[in-house]
């Protein structure tokens, strides 16, 4: 009996939400380096060297992953462009 209520306590302590597979801050800023490099420091859209950013292709929320071939390199006005339905200019 009691060895039943302490089994029920046990599970109530590892039931906390699992934490979704992230890569760390580190790991993420080395992949965001790499992406630079591989693109030459230079956004993929205009070729701009300025205000750089690392994009997505495809969003977090739909399986997209922190890999190399998932990120891309845009300067902040087209960066800004990719995440906008459809841009005013
Ligand atoms: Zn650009």
């Amino acid at each position: 009996m009691s060895e039943m209520a302490s089994h029920k306590k046990t599970m109530r302590q590892f039931r906390q939400k699992r934490p979704r597979l992230k890569l760390s801050a580190e790991e993420y800023s080395l992949l965001r380096k790499q992406a630079l490099q591989r693109d030459a420091w230079r956004c993929q859209i205009c070729g701009s060297p300025k205000d750089l950013q690392v994009h997505h292709l495809t969003k977090r929320s739909r399986l997209g992953d922190d890999v190399l071939d998932n990120l891309i390199t845009l300067c902040a006005p087209c960066h800004d462009l990719q995440h906008r339905p459809s841009g005013s200019t």
